[in-house]
Formats: structure tokens, sequence, C-alpha cells
């Protein structure tokens, strides 16, 4: 929702700080509808499809995606959004661009990918979500990258280091004067903990790798499930699980709007400035942000570190470093354009070719370098 709709400290695509290279604006579409667009048409975009949440995409259809994951993450982002009337457009952008900058395979691409850059400035999947839209799409003929608007690129950069955020001008600003962004951005950074807590319960049980009898010991699960019980006692189990990850997700989204909402109301933001001043605004009750961080360090321990997890993490990162290392010894093997990149930055060049990786492209590639009998 744009315009008289919209709350005086909503982003507002008229008053936007602009894109890098200067547009004439689109009839018909707002910076950030357009934003929003130019992400949904980048090949980065498509390729979430075939990249790891927390599964690794061939181990099953049903589990999700990068790509689902960043569409749940624009859905509760943009339900946030309304009840806030802030710039649903915005929250929807920057949502859908959040996870561009992922490795293959998850968390494990990504550190073992951080430890292959350590002499060359580091990987960070967040930094290269940033990088992808200012930099590695190649859609337009005057420039590079998507030319996003300052907004969503904000909203994009979650964190960054003090180091990071000297070299990248207006956008990192805010790190070292330790400001926060919109409070659209706020919102995606929370949706995106939202969508991920519910939705790797949903996978873990699906999955196996969580049995139900473990999250009776989850607060937040345990209290939805016992009411889902109640009224339905005859529920089968996976309905059960269904409507308890339902209720969980609607009633995160109102603790956040609620609470947010009684924020706003306290710290009074006149504008988008004002709120880039004041500290956090986006936040969970206490008592809610207890019981998510409860569920989280369940997720830690029980899914994310759970040893069939961790078997596949195990070859995802020597996945990950053997091709690095093998492009790092001798350039020669990198498809042509990359080799073009490679020679004037040999390592960030490599750095970029193995992240853009899907999971199933990144171990083709393994063994086209690595496998004696495939060519
Ligand atoms: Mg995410």
């Amino acid at each position: 929702m744009d315009g008289p709709g919209l709350a005086p400290y909503a982003a507002r695509p008229e008053l936007s700080r602009g894109r890098r290279y200067s547009e004439p604006d689109a009839p018909g579409r707002s910076a950030f509808q357009r934003d929003r667009d130019r992400v949904v048409h980048s090949s980065a975009f498509r390729r979430l499809e075939y990249k790891t949440q927390v599964f690794v995409n061939h181990e099953g259809d049903l589990f999700r995606t990068r790509l689902t994951h960043s569409l749940e993450v624009a859905q509760i982002g943009r339900a946030i959004a309304r009840q806030l009337a802030v710039n649903e457009d915005l929250v929807e952008a920057i949502a859908l661009a959040h996870d561009l900058g992922h490795t293959p395979f998850g968390h494990a691409g990504q550190d073992a990918l951080h430890e292959c850059m350590k002499e060359h400035g580091g990987f960070e999947h967040n930094l290269q979500s940033l990088r992808v839209v200012d930099e590695l799409e190649e859609r337009y003929g005057g420039f590079n990258g998507l030319n996003l608007a300052f907004e969503t690129r904000e909203g994009i950069l979650k964190h960054c280091s003090l180091e990071n955020a000297r070299k990248l001008g207006e956008v990192g600003e805010r790190f070292l004067h330790r400001r926060q962004p919109s409070l659209e951005a706020q919102i995606a950074n929370l949706a995106d903990e939202i969508a991920y807590n519910n939705h790797d319960i949903d996978d873990g049980l699906r999955s196996g790798l969580l049995q139900l009898a473990q999250l009776e010991d989850v607060p937040l699960f345990a209290h939805h499930a016992r009411e889902v019980r109640e009224q339905f006692p005859e529920i089968g189990e996976r309905r059960m699980v269904n409507e308890t990850v339902r209720r969980m997700i609607n009633a995160l989204i109102v603790d956040l709007a609620t609470e947010t909402a009684r924020r706003i109301e306290a710290a009074h933001p006149a504008s988008i400035d004002d709120v880039r001043q004041a500290g956090p605004l986006v936040a969970f009750s206490a008592d809610v942000r207890k019981e998510a961080d409860a569920l989280k360090s369940f997720l830690l321990n029980n899914l994310y570190r759970h040893y069939r997890v961790m078997r596949m993490t195990k070859k995802a990162r020597r996945v990950v470093s053997e091709l690095f290392r093998a492009f790092h010894d001798e350039p020669r093997l990198l498809p042509l354009d990359h080799q073009a990149r490679a020679a004037e930055d040999k390592a960030r060049a490599i750095a970029d070719y193995v992240a853009g990786m899907t999971d199933r492209y990144a171990m083709k590639e393994h063994q086209r370098l690595f496998a004696i009998s495939d060519g």
C-alpha cells in the first residue's frame, strides 16, 4: 500500500533517497514495487529454488528451499506491514531479496566459503545479497546490478562489520552511527525469524529428525499444541502439527504487531528519519521474545546439530572448499566469463562464482573437477 493510507513514519517511494544511477519513474509502479519486480526477474532469485534452507534440495520435494522460505518471509512481512500501515511493497522487495547472496548448502556453505576467503576480506551471505543486487546481476545495458532504491538496499544489508560498512558508502553509514533502518527493514528481519522457526519445526518433524515428544518441552509449541488437542481430540498427527504451526505463526505476528505499535506510540516518530534515530521499534513482547529464543535454541541443538544434518554439513563444507581451492590454484578451470572477472580480483571472483551455485550445480561441478570417471 502506497500513498494516503500510509502512516507518517512509513517509507514513501516518492521521498526515496533514490537509486545509484538515476532513472525516470515508471508509470503505474512505485519505486519499491519496481524493486520487487526486479528482484523476482533476477537470475539469483530463480536459483533460490535449488538452494538449501536446512535440508539439501534433493533430500525431498516437500522441504523448504531458499525460494519458498523467501516467499514465506514476504507473506509474513506483508501481513505485519499492513497492520502497522507501513509500506508493504518495500517489505516484500526486501524479503524476496534478503537471501539472494546465500551460498549452496546453507550456512555450511557460507562458513566454508568464509574460511576460504579469510585472507581476502571474508565472505558473508548478507553482504553478498547486497553485492548481487548492486554488482552481480547483469540485466541492464547501462549499469551492473539491479539499481535498487536506497531503502531496499538498506533493508537487505541487515548486519555488517564496521570495516565493510566504511567501504559501502551511504548504505553502510548506519552501522558506523549505530542507527536503525526503516520499520519495513526491521519487519522483514523479524518476519525471517518467524518464518524459519516455524517452517524448521515443520520440516524437522516431516523428516523424522525431530519427534513430537521433544517439542512438548518447547513452551511456544506446547501450549498451542495443547489447545489444538483440546479442541480436536481426534485429530491426526500431521494435521495437528500443521494446525499448531499455523497458530504459532499467527500468534507471533499478532504479538509483534502489538508490541511494535506500542513502541511506535511511545517513541512517536513523525518520519522515517525519526525511525532511523530511534531504538529498535519492531520487536516481540518480552515474554514472547523469551519463548522464541527457547525455540531457537531447541532447533539449534536438536535439528541444526542433528547427526544427519551434521553429515550433510560436513560434505557441503568439503565440496565448497575444494571447489574454491581448485579454482584458486588454477583460475583457467573457471568458465570464461568468470576467468575475465578473476583477472581483476581472483579470490572475490571465485567466491562470487561458488556462492552463486545451486546445491546440485555445486555437486556436479565438484564431480566434473574431481571424479576421474566423469567428463
Ligand atoms: Mg532468511
